[in-house]
C-alpha cells in the first residue's frame, strides 16, 4: 500500500437493499476515489468506481453557479412561499437526512413521499392490513431450508442476496448451504436467476394473486379445481407439490419483489403472499420479506413511519399527517398538477416518472440534492451538489430486513451532506415562517432537531 492509499475494512455498499457491510475498499487519497472494492458484486464495484469526487459547482440557481448559502436562501424562499410543496426521494440518503426532510415537510405543511411509492408501496399498505411475519437476513441464512423468490431477479438486481444470505451460504441449521435448501423461483419468465432454483414456477402474467390464493386454499386443505392451470399457467399438481414441501420444511422464507407489487392486484398481491405466510405458520415456521431496491429505502420507510405513523404518501397540509396512496403519492400529485414546488432528495423522478408528472415538474420550482447531475437537477431552479452517502458521508441506513447499519465512509468530500443542506434549509424556513405556519397543536417532527 502506497503513501497515498488506505484500506477501509468493513465498509458498506449502499447501492442496493442488501447493504453489504463487509466491503474492503482501497482508497486513492490523492484523487479521492476507490480503486478496489473487495467482496463487492459487479453492481457494487461499479457504484464505488463511479462515486469519486467530480468537480462540480456547489450549487446552481437557474443554471448559474451559486454559493451554498445563496442556494439555501433561494430554496427556503421557495418552500416558505409554496402552498402545496412536495418532498420526494430519500431512498439514497442517510436516516439522519431523512428525518430533517420530514421536519421540513411538517413545517411547511407539505406532501412527503419516498420512492417506496413506486416500488414496494403496495407492500407497505399490505403490512398495515395483513401484518408481517418477519426475520432478519441473518436468520434466513442460518435457518431457512426452503426459500421462495417471488417476482424478482436477484441475480441481476441484488447479486449477493443469493451468495451472502439466502441460497449458497452455510448456516447454523443448514450446514451444507444450498444442498440443505429447496430454492423455488416464481416468475412470469425465465431470467438469469432461474438456474439457481430447484423448482421454477412460471405463472401467466397478472395471475400471481390467483396462484397465491390457490396455494392458501391448498394449505388449508380445501379443494382447488384443476382449471386453475388454465387461468394461471400452473398445474394443480405443481401447486400441491409446492404446498407439501412448504408445510414440511423447518423454516421457510418468501422473498418477494416488484414483479409481485407492481403488477395487477398490487397490494392485494402482497397481502395474499403475507397471508400465505401466516397460513403456513399453522404448520411450520415461515417468514415473508420484500426485496428492496435502493440502499436506504427501508430506512425511509422506518424514519417516515416513526415520525408520522405512515411509511410514505403523507400529507401535512392540515397540520397533521394524513396517509392516502393514490392521492398523496408523488406521481399522482404531479400528474394532477397539484404541487407548486418540489424538493427532490437523492432521486431522479424526471428520468422515470410518467410524462404528465414530468411535465408538471418542469412548470414548478424544483430544488434537488444529488451528488451527480441528473435529469431532475437539469430542470431544477436550485440544484445542490452533495456528498455521496456511505462513501463520503457517515450515518445510518437500514438493510432490507430492517436491520440498521452504521456507515463507514472511505474519504472526505468537499461537498456538504444532504443532512447539512436540509438542516440549513429547515432553519431558514423556520425563520421565514416565524413559527406561524404550523396550525396549533401539531408539533410532530418539526420539533425534532
Ligand atoms: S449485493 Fe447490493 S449492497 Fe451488496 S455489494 Fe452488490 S450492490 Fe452492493
Amino acid at each position: 500500500m502506497g503513501e497515498n492509499t488506505k484500506i477501509v475494512a468493513d465498509a458498506t455498499c449502499t447501492f442496493c437493499g442488501c447493504v453489504c457491510d463487509d466491503m474492503v475498499l482501497t482508497v486513492d487519497l490523492e484523487h479521492h476515489r476507490i480503486i478496489k472494492s473487495e467482496n463487492a458484486c459487479v453492481l457494487g464495484k461499479a457504484w464505488f468506481k463511479e462515486h469519486g469526487i467530480e468537480e462540480r459547482p456547489y450549487a446552481l440557481i437557474d443554471g448559474r453557479e451559486a454559493t451554498t448559502e445563496e442556494a439555501v436562501e433561494e430554496a427556503a424562499q421557495i418552500l416558505a412561499e409554496a402552498r402545496f410543496p412536495i418532498i420526494y426521494g430519500l431512498s439514497d440518503t442517510t436516516c439522519e437526512a431523512q428525518r430533517v426532510a420530514v421536519a421540513i415537510a411538517d413545517m411547511v405543511g407539505g406532501n412527503l413521499d419516498t420512492t417506496t411509492s413506486v416500488c414496494h408501496g403496495p407492500s407497505g399498505i399490505a403490512f398495515q392490513g395483513v401484518g408481517e411475519s418477519t426475520a432478519s437476513l441473518g436468520e434466513i441464512k442460518n435457518r431457512a431450508d426452503m426459500v421462495v423468490f417471488w417476482g424478482g431477479n436477484p441475480a441481476e438486481a441484488h447479486p449477493r442476496l443469493f451468495t451472502r444470505y439466502a441460497v449458497t451460504p452455510k448456516g447454523m441449521y443448514v450446514p451444507n448451504g444450498k444442498k440443505d435448501r429447496t430454492i423455488v423461483l416464481v416468475d412470469v419468465r425465465r431470467t438469469l436467476s432461474t438456474p439457481v432454483a430447484d423448482i421454477f414456477v412460471q405463472v401467466k402474467p397478472r395471475s400471481d394473486f390467483e396462484v397465491l390464493w390457490a396455494l392458501r386454499a391448498l394449505v388449508k386443505g380445501r379443494k382447488v379445481d384443476p382449471s386453475v392451470e388454465e387461468r394461471t399457467g400452473v398445474s394443480l399438481a405443481v401447486l400441491e407439490d409446492l404446498v407439501t414441501r412448504m408445510k414440511s420444511c423447518n423454516f421457510g422464507a418468501l422473498l418477494f419483489g416488484m414483479g409481485l407489487t407492481m403488477n395487477r392486484g398490487r397490494h392485494f398481491n402482497s397481502g395474499a403472499l403475507l397471508a400465505l405466510a401466516t397460513d403456513l405458520n399453522e404448520f411450520t415456521h415461515w417468514v415473508a420479506k420484500p426485496v428492496r431496491g435502493h440502499g436506504n429505502v427501508t430506512g425511509a420507510d422506518n424514519v417516515v413511519s416513526w415520525q408520522t405513523g405512515f411509511p410514505f404518501g403523507v400529507n401535512f397540509a392540515r397540520g397533521y399527517p394524513r396517509f392516502n396512496p393514490g392521492e398523496f403519492t408523488t406521481v399522482d400529485v404531479l400528474a394532477r398538477g397539484d404541487a407548486d414546488a418540489a424538493l427532490i432528495i437523492a432521486s431522479d423522478p424526471a428520468s422515470n416518472f410518467p410524462k404528465a408528472a414530468i411535465e408538471h415538474l418542469k412548470r414548478i420550482p424544483v430544488i434537488t440534492l444529488d451528488p451527480k447531475a441528473t435529469h431532475t437537477s437539469q430542470l431544477a431552479r436550485v440544484a445542490f451538489t452533495t456528498a455521496t452517502y456511505g462513501i463520503s458521508v457517515a450515518g445510518t441506513v437500514y438493510r432490507m430486513d430492517d436491520v440498521p447499519i452504521t456507515l463507514r465512509p472511505a474519504f472526505e468530500s468537499p461537498y456538504p451532506s444532504d443532512e447539512q443542506i436540509l438542516t440549513a434549509i429547515r432553519e431558514r424556513v423556520r425563520d421565514l415562517l416565524g413559527g406561524n405556519r404550523l396550525p396549533a397543536g401539531t408539533p410532530l417532527a418539526a420539533t425534532v432537531s
